[in-house]
Protein backbone atom coordinates (compact mmCIF):
# COMPACT_ATOMS: atom_id res chain seq x y z
CA UNK A 1 0.00 0.00 0.00
CA UNK A 2 1.91 3.28 -1.10
CA UNK A 3 0.73 6.29 1.28
CA UNK A 4 2.78 9.30 1.47
CA UNK A 5 3.62 9.11 5.10
CA UNK A 6 3.18 5.41 5.65
CA UNK A 7 -0.11 5.23 6.88
CA UNK A 8 -3.46 7.20 7.52
CA UNK A 9 -5.06 9.13 10.28
CA UNK A 10 -8.79 11.07 10.97
CA UNK A 11 -7.18 14.59 10.02
CA UNK A 12 -5.92 13.49 6.47
CA UNK A 13 -9.13 11.97 5.52
CA UNK A 14 -10.83 15.72 6.83
CA UNK A 15 -8.05 17.29 4.17
CA UNK A 16 -8.73 14.63 1.54
CA UNK A 17 -12.42 15.27 1.54
CA UNK A 18 -11.58 18.86 1.72
CA UNK A 19 -9.52 19.34 -0.49
CA UNK A 20 -7.36 16.60 -3.14
CA UNK A 21 -4.79 19.74 -3.84
CA UNK A 22 -4.52 20.87 -0.87
CA UNK A 23 -3.78 17.08 0.30
CA UNK A 24 -1.01 17.00 -2.01
CA UNK A 25 0.80 20.22 -1.31
CA UNK A 26 0.41 19.49 2.64
CA UNK A 27 0.47 15.70 2.90
CA UNK A 28 2.07 14.22 0.04
CA UNK A 29 4.81 16.70 -0.46
CA UNK A 30 4.92 17.58 3.14
CA UNK A 31 4.42 21.45 3.31
CA UNK A 32 4.31 23.44 6.34
CA UNK A 33 1.42 26.11 6.52
CA UNK A 34 2.59 29.40 8.40
CA UNK A 35 1.70 29.92 11.99
CA UNK A 36 -2.17 30.47 12.81
CA UNK A 37 -2.79 32.80 15.65
CA UNK A 38 -6.54 31.06 15.94
CA UNK A 39 -4.77 27.37 15.59
CA UNK A 40 -2.11 28.82 18.61
CA UNK A 41 -5.07 29.80 21.20
CA UNK A 42 -6.66 26.76 20.33
CA UNK A 43 -3.55 25.07 21.05
CA UNK A 44 -3.19 26.67 24.19
CA UNK A 45 -6.56 26.15 25.44
CA UNK A 46 -5.93 22.07 24.95
CA UNK A 47 -2.55 22.82 26.66
CA UNK A 48 -3.80 23.99 29.75
CA UNK A 49 -6.63 22.00 30.45
CA UNK A 50 -5.71 18.33 29.28
CA UNK A 51 -1.69 18.46 29.22
CA UNK A 52 -2.07 20.57 32.52
CA UNK A 53 -4.92 20.06 34.87
CA UNK A 54 -6.55 17.23 34.03
CA UNK A 55 -2.78 15.37 33.19
CA UNK A 56 -2.34 16.11 36.69
CA UNK A 57 -4.89 15.37 38.01
CA UNK A 58 -4.65 11.61 36.69
CA UNK A 59 -1.59 11.20 39.15
CA UNK A 60 -2.53 13.68 42.06
CA UNK A 61 -6.40 12.96 41.85
CA UNK A 62 -7.08 16.39 42.28
CA UNK A 63 -7.48 19.82 39.77
CA UNK A 64 -5.28 22.71 39.31
CA UNK A 65 -6.26 25.91 40.74
CA UNK A 66 -7.71 28.38 38.57
CA UNK A 67 -4.85 30.45 38.38
CA UNK A 68 -2.15 27.93 37.77
CA UNK A 69 -4.11 27.17 34.75
CA UNK A 70 -4.21 30.85 33.38
CA UNK A 71 -0.76 31.17 33.76
CA UNK A 72 0.21 28.17 32.07
CA UNK A 73 -2.03 29.28 29.38
CA UNK A 74 -0.61 32.56 29.06
CA UNK A 75 2.60 30.79 29.61
CA UNK A 76 1.74 28.95 26.44
CA UNK A 77 0.64 32.52 24.46
CA UNK A 78 4.01 33.80 25.26
CA UNK A 79 6.43 31.10 23.96
CA UNK A 80 4.44 31.36 20.89
CA UNK A 81 5.06 35.11 19.78
CA UNK A 82 7.42 34.45 17.39
CA UNK A 83 4.99 32.07 15.58
CA UNK A 84 2.65 34.23 16.18
CA UNK A 85 4.07 37.19 14.60
CA UNK A 86 4.67 34.98 11.27
CA UNK A 87 0.95 34.46 10.47
CA UNK A 88 0.62 36.12 7.62
CA UNK A 89 -3.43 36.76 8.12
CA UNK A 90 -2.45 38.56 11.76
CA UNK A 91 -4.70 41.19 12.38
CA UNK A 92 -3.53 42.08 15.33
CA UNK A 93 -0.52 42.72 17.59
CA UNK A 94 0.26 39.36 19.73
CA UNK A 95 0.89 41.21 22.81
CA UNK A 96 -3.28 42.42 22.19
CA UNK A 97 -4.61 38.52 21.28
CA UNK A 98 -2.43 37.43 24.66
CA UNK A 99 -4.25 39.83 26.89
CA UNK A 100 -7.62 39.46 24.94
CA UNK A 101 -6.98 36.05 25.13
CA UNK A 102 -6.22 35.69 28.79
CA UNK A 103 -9.06 37.33 29.75
CA UNK A 104 -11.55 35.10 27.81
CA UNK A 105 -9.54 32.00 28.87
CA UNK A 106 -10.24 33.10 32.86
CA UNK A 107 -14.27 32.83 32.06
CA UNK A 108 -13.38 29.49 29.98
CA UNK A 109 -11.74 28.03 32.85
CA UNK A 110 -14.66 28.92 34.96
CA UNK A 111 -16.87 27.58 32.86
CA UNK A 112 -15.37 24.13 32.27
CA UNK A 113 -14.70 23.55 36.05
CA UNK A 114 -17.73 21.77 36.52
CA UNK A 115 -16.97 19.14 33.61
CA UNK A 116 -13.13 19.03 34.88
CA UNK A 117 -13.89 18.45 38.42
CA UNK A 118 -16.46 15.57 37.69
CA UNK A 119 -14.14 14.02 35.10
CA UNK A 120 -11.51 10.76 36.27
CA UNK A 121 -8.81 10.72 33.63
CA UNK A 122 -7.16 7.38 32.83
CA UNK A 123 -4.71 9.43 29.87
CA UNK A 124 -4.77 12.30 28.17
CA UNK A 125 -3.17 13.20 24.48
CA UNK A 126 -2.66 9.05 24.13
CA UNK A 127 -1.06 8.13 21.02
CA UNK A 128 -2.38 5.59 19.37
CA UNK A 129 -2.16 3.25 16.40
CA UNK A 130 -3.15 0.02 14.78
CA UNK A 131 -4.82 -1.47 11.16
CA UNK A 132 -8.56 -0.38 10.64
CA UNK A 133 -9.94 -2.60 7.37
CA UNK A 134 -6.04 -3.29 6.15
CA UNK A 135 -4.72 0.37 6.45
CA UNK A 136 -2.26 1.33 9.16
CA UNK A 137 -3.94 4.39 11.00
CA UNK A 138 -2.02 6.77 13.76
CA UNK A 139 -3.74 9.23 15.93
CA UNK A 140 -4.00 10.96 19.31
CA UNK A 141 -6.48 11.05 21.42
CA UNK A 142 -7.60 14.04 23.22
CA UNK A 143 -9.00 12.17 26.65
CA UNK A 144 -9.70 8.76 28.27
CA UNK A 145 -12.21 9.04 31.34
CA UNK A 146 -13.36 6.12 33.90
CA UNK A 147 -17.10 5.86 33.60
CA UNK A 148 -16.46 3.70 37.01
CA UNK A 149 -17.96 0.37 34.85
CA UNK A 150 -15.64 1.42 32.03
CA UNK A 151 -14.08 4.28 29.83
CA UNK A 152 -15.25 6.95 27.86
CA UNK A 153 -13.07 8.57 24.64
CA UNK A 154 -13.75 12.09 24.93
CA UNK A 155 -12.93 15.23 23.02
CA UNK A 156 -12.21 18.48 23.95
CA UNK A 157 -13.24 21.27 20.96
CA UNK A 158 -13.24 25.03 21.45
CA UNK A 159 -15.79 25.64 18.93
CA UNK A 160 -17.93 28.93 17.21
CA UNK A 161 -21.27 27.24 17.53
CA UNK A 162 -23.18 25.17 19.48
CA UNK A 163 -22.50 21.43 18.23
CA UNK A 164 -25.58 19.71 17.03
CA UNK A 165 -26.68 16.79 18.95
CA UNK A 166 -25.22 13.39 18.01
CA UNK A 167 -21.69 14.91 16.64
CA UNK A 168 -19.99 12.68 18.38
CA UNK A 169 -21.46 9.69 17.53
CA UNK A 170 -20.54 10.77 13.47
CA UNK A 171 -17.22 12.10 14.42
CA UNK A 172 -15.04 10.03 11.71
CA UNK A 173 -12.44 10.85 14.29
CA UNK A 174 -13.82 9.23 17.73
CA UNK A 175 -15.25 6.34 15.38
CA UNK A 176 -11.39 5.45 14.58
CA UNK A 177 -10.18 5.95 18.32
CA UNK A 178 -13.25 3.51 19.26
CA UNK A 179 -12.00 1.09 16.36
CA UNK A 180 -8.41 1.54 17.40
CA UNK A 181 -8.98 0.89 21.31
CA UNK A 182 -12.28 -1.47 21.45
CA UNK A 183 -13.71 2.16 23.70
CA UNK A 184 -16.82 2.19 21.53
CA UNK A 185 -18.55 5.16 24.85
CA UNK A 186 -17.42 8.58 22.78
CA UNK A 187 -17.75 12.24 24.20
CA UNK A 188 -17.15 15.40 22.47
CA UNK A 189 -16.79 18.31 25.25
CA UNK A 190 -17.22 21.63 23.34
CA UNK A 191 -16.30 24.92 24.44
CA UNK A 192 -18.50 27.41 22.50
CA UNK A 193 -16.76 31.03 21.96
CA UNK A 194 -20.06 33.37 22.49
CA UNK A 195 -19.58 36.03 24.14
CA UNK A 196 -19.19 34.34 27.74
CA UNK A 197 -18.38 30.92 27.00
CA UNK A 198 -20.62 28.16 27.29
CA UNK A 199 -19.41 24.44 27.39
CA UNK A 200 -21.64 21.84 26.27
CA UNK A 201 -20.92 18.52 27.57
CA UNK A 202 -21.60 15.23 26.00
CA UNK A 203 -23.06 12.50 28.10
CA UNK A 204 -21.38 9.81 25.71
CA UNK A 205 -23.18 7.27 22.92
CA UNK A 206 -22.14 4.59 21.82
CA UNK A 207 -20.87 4.64 18.63
CA UNK A 208 -21.33 1.95 15.51
CA UNK A 209 -17.42 1.60 14.10
CA UNK A 210 -18.82 -0.37 11.37
CA UNK A 211 -18.69 2.36 8.30
CA UNK A 212 -14.91 3.27 9.26
CA UNK A 213 -13.30 0.09 7.92
CA UNK A 214 -14.71 1.17 4.61
CA UNK A 215 -13.72 4.99 4.87
CA UNK A 216 -9.82 4.11 5.43
CA UNK A 217 -10.31 1.58 2.53
CA UNK A 218 -11.61 3.57 0.51
CA UNK A 219 -9.98 7.07 1.03
CA UNK A 220 -6.22 4.36 0.34
CA UNK A 221 -7.18 3.18 -2.63
CA UNK A 222 -8.10 6.83 -3.67
CA UNK A 223 -5.11 8.05 -2.59
CA UNK A 224 -2.82 5.71 -4.55
CA UNK A 225 -4.65 6.47 -7.55
CA UNK A 226 -4.47 9.98 -7.16
CA UNK A 227 -0.73 9.60 -6.81
CA UNK A 228 -0.28 7.37 -9.88
CA UNK A 229 -2.49 9.56 -12.18
CA UNK A 230 -1.31 13.08 -10.16
CA UNK A 231 -5.05 13.94 -11.37
CA UNK A 232 -5.66 16.30 -7.94
CA UNK A 233 -8.78 18.20 -7.97
CA UNK A 234 -9.19 21.57 -6.00
CA UNK A 235 -12.37 22.34 -4.01
CA UNK A 236 -15.68 22.80 -6.70
CA UNK A 237 -16.31 26.10 -5.28
CA UNK A 238 -20.37 25.17 -6.65
CA UNK A 239 -20.56 23.64 -3.59
CA UNK A 240 -21.88 25.85 -1.01
CA UNK A 241 -20.64 23.08 1.64
CA UNK A 242 -16.85 23.47 0.61
CA UNK A 243 -16.33 26.59 -1.04
CA UNK A 244 -15.39 28.39 2.59
CA UNK A 245 -11.90 25.88 2.27
CA UNK A 246 -10.47 27.92 -0.54
CA UNK A 247 -10.05 30.73 1.47
CA UNK A 248 -7.06 32.36 3.21
CA UNK A 249 -8.30 31.05 6.77
CA UNK A 250 -8.88 27.75 5.82
CA UNK A 251 -5.94 26.97 3.21
CA UNK A 252 -2.28 27.65 3.43
CA UNK A 253 -1.88 27.94 -0.23
CA UNK A 254 -4.53 29.85 -1.20
CA UNK A 255 -2.63 33.29 -1.14
CA UNK A 256 -0.80 33.98 -4.17
CA UNK A 257 2.81 34.51 -1.73
CA UNK A 258 1.68 31.33 0.37
CA UNK A 259 5.43 29.14 0.95
CA UNK A 260 5.81 26.38 3.14
CA UNK A 261 6.73 27.25 6.32
CA UNK A 262 9.98 25.08 7.15
CA UNK A 263 12.15 25.59 3.41
CA UNK A 264 10.20 28.88 1.91
CA UNK A 265 9.58 26.82 -0.96
CA UNK A 266 6.47 28.80 -3.26
CA UNK A 267 3.15 26.73 -2.40
CA UNK A 268 0.83 29.00 -4.36
CA UNK A 269 -2.00 26.92 -5.46
CA UNK A 270 -2.74 28.15 -9.09
CA UNK A 271 -6.57 28.34 -7.87
CA UNK A 272 -6.33 30.14 -5.04
CA UNK A 273 -6.10 34.13 -4.78
CA UNK A 274 -4.31 34.18 -8.15
CA UNK A 275 -6.78 32.41 -10.15
CA UNK A 276 -8.83 33.71 -12.92
CA UNK A 277 -10.80 31.28 -13.29
CA UNK A 278 -12.57 29.60 -10.14
CA UNK A 279 -13.81 25.89 -10.94
CA UNK A 280 -17.28 24.85 -11.04
CA UNK A 281 -17.02 20.70 -10.78
CA UNK A 282 -20.77 20.30 -11.41
CA UNK A 283 -20.68 22.69 -14.36
CA UNK A 284 -19.63 22.08 -18.02
CA UNK A 285 -16.13 19.97 -18.91
CA UNK A 286 -14.29 20.04 -15.33
CA UNK A 287 -10.93 19.08 -17.16
CA UNK A 288 -11.02 21.25 -20.04
CA UNK A 289 -11.51 24.10 -17.50
CA UNK A 290 -9.23 23.09 -15.27
CA UNK A 291 -6.28 23.25 -18.16
CA UNK A 292 -7.80 26.51 -19.68
CA UNK A 293 -7.41 28.06 -16.17
CA UNK A 294 -3.65 26.89 -15.65
CA UNK A 295 -2.55 27.58 -19.30
CA UNK A 296 -3.87 31.11 -18.33
CA UNK A 297 -2.14 31.88 -15.76
CA UNK A 298 1.38 30.45 -16.70
CA UNK A 299 0.82 33.02 -19.47
S1 LIG B 1 -6.46 27.20 -2.72
FE1 LIG B 1 -8.39 26.07 -2.77
S2 LIG B 1 -8.15 24.58 -4.44
FE2 LIG B 1 -6.11 25.31 -3.89
S3 LIG B 1 -5.32 23.83 -2.40
FE3 LIG B 1 -6.28 25.50 -1.28
S4 LIG B 1 -8.38 24.82 -0.90
FE4 LIG B 1 -7.55 23.55 -2.55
Amino acid sequence: MNLPKGHLSPSQLNTLDRCELQFKIFVVEGAKAPPDCALIVKSATHKSILEGDLKQKISSGLNMGETDIIELHRAELEQAVPKMNEDPNRTDDPVKIIDTETAYFSQIVKATEPWRKETRPVSVEQDVEGVIGGVPVKGRIDLIRDETTHNRLQDLKRVGQSPKAGMAEKSRQLATYAKLTGITDVGLVSIVENKAPKVVPDPGQIVNVSRIEAQYQKAAARIEWLMQTDNWMPVDVSDSRKDWICSKAYCGAWRADSKDWLTGRPIACPYGERAQTRISISDGNLIDKLNQSVLTQEK
